[in-house]
């Protein structure tokens, strides 16, 4: 075959096999770009797992009319436009890439509305066509995506998703990730018009515990170590379980790297280090870590769902990381759990 470029629609589809590979991931593209926007209420509403519909609904910053097409093109993005922005990303978006995706593998409807704006707009695809059309709608200050019928015409990839409970067990998780990842949003999940979850803004000690318990169980912030270390500009805080408290499956290990949900290896070494042979054989840590940094010295643009970053100084962090564990896990009787006001 000769060689030839890609239609734009084929090759959308194929980047969306990167970002796009069920309806959990749609969720958390989605919900990156509400926290982006500065939301600080997110809504989300899911039927059958996703493949029917997810709907994501904000109180953010909006996209103006004349820029909601352009939001859905590939490379669109307003939050990088040089290599030095590449080169210290604050936002969870970066690629331009996920509206592109999803709506090239679903029917999508964006409506939003910026608080400079009188009336809030919608645009509307259908499996990426290219065309988008407009038309004027009803909607607070925010921005609201409906996405129906994921991988409908991509009849390969729908075969591959699980069942309804399968594929909402793993948007529960994401949400699960994300009510941990920040402690200041009001967070709501429905599934058949059923609430799932609910989790309500508020920073206080108390008010964090009270999260923790409701997504990791309150056995976990019973005999969770809380931590919060810092050395030469990096922060470690958290909460760490004791050897004693090893869980069966590796279920509750949570870690963010400012404020980015990650699976790490560096992290996670480090972490299994630090518990070392304390732990049963058939044991696994449960934790939940925060680690800041300067965004200078950390590269997100590794992996396209962003799972991995890449450490500048690795070693560095990998033995910071592990030292402040190695003492927490060393001071059993040292053990403050923070019991907060009750
Ligand atoms: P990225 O997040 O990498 O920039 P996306 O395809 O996810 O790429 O989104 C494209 C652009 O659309 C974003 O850069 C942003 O300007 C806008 N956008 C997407 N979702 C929202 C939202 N919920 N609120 C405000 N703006 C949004
Ligand atoms: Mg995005």
């Amino acid at each position: 075959m000769p060689i030839r470029i890609l239609p734009a629609r084929l090759a959308n589809q194929i980047a969306a096999g990167e970002v796009v590979e069920r309806p959990a991931s749609v969720v958390k593209e989605l919900v990156e770009n509400s926290l982006d926007a500065a939301a600080t209420r997110i809504e989300i509403d899911i039927d059958k797992g996703g493949t029917k519909l997810i709907r994501i609904r904000d109180n953010g910053g909006g996209i103006a009319r004349e820029e909601l097409t352009l939001a859905l093109s590939r490379h669109a993005t307003s939050k990088v436009s040089t290599l030095e922005d590449l080169e210290q990303i604050l936002s969870l978006g970066f690629r331009g890439e996920a509206l592109a995706s999803i709506s090239s593998v679903s029917r999508l409807v964006l409506t939003s509305r910026p608080a400079e704006q009188a009336e809030a707009w919608q645009a509307m695809t259908e499996g990426r066509d290219m065309e988008v059309k407009i038309q004027p709608a009803s909607h607070p200050v925010g921005t609201t995506v409906e996405v129906s019928d994921l991988f409908f015409n991509t009849p390969a990839r729908r075969k591959f998703l699980r069942t309804e409970k399968t594929e909402f067990g793993h948007i529960d998780e994401v949400i699960r990730r994300i009510a941990l990842s920040r402690f200041d949003l009001n967070l709501s999940l429905r599934h058949n018009g059923k609430p799932v979850r609910q989790y309500r803004a508020g920073t206080l000690p108390s008010q964090q515990d009270k999260r923790l318990a409701a997504v990791c169980g309150p056995a976990f912030i019973a005999s969770a170590l809380r931590l919060d270390s810092e050395h030469h500009g990096l922060r470690l805080w958290g909460w760490l379980a004791p050897p004693e408290a090893a869980r069966a499956q590796p279920d509750l290990q949570y870690t963010y790297v400012n404020g980015r949900m990650m699976r790490d290896k560096l992290l996670n070494h480090a972490v299994r280090q630090a518990y070392g042979d304390r732990l049963p054989a058939d044991g696994h840590g449960a934790f939940v870590l925060y680690l800041e940094l300067d965004a200078r010295e950390v590269d997100v643009n590794v992996h396209p769902a962003k799972h991995e970053v890449r450490f500048h100084q690795a070693r560095l962090v990998h033995d910071f990381i592990y030292q402040v564990l190695a003492q927490a896990l060393e001071q059993p009787l040292a053990r403050v759990v923070p019991q907060a006001e009750e």
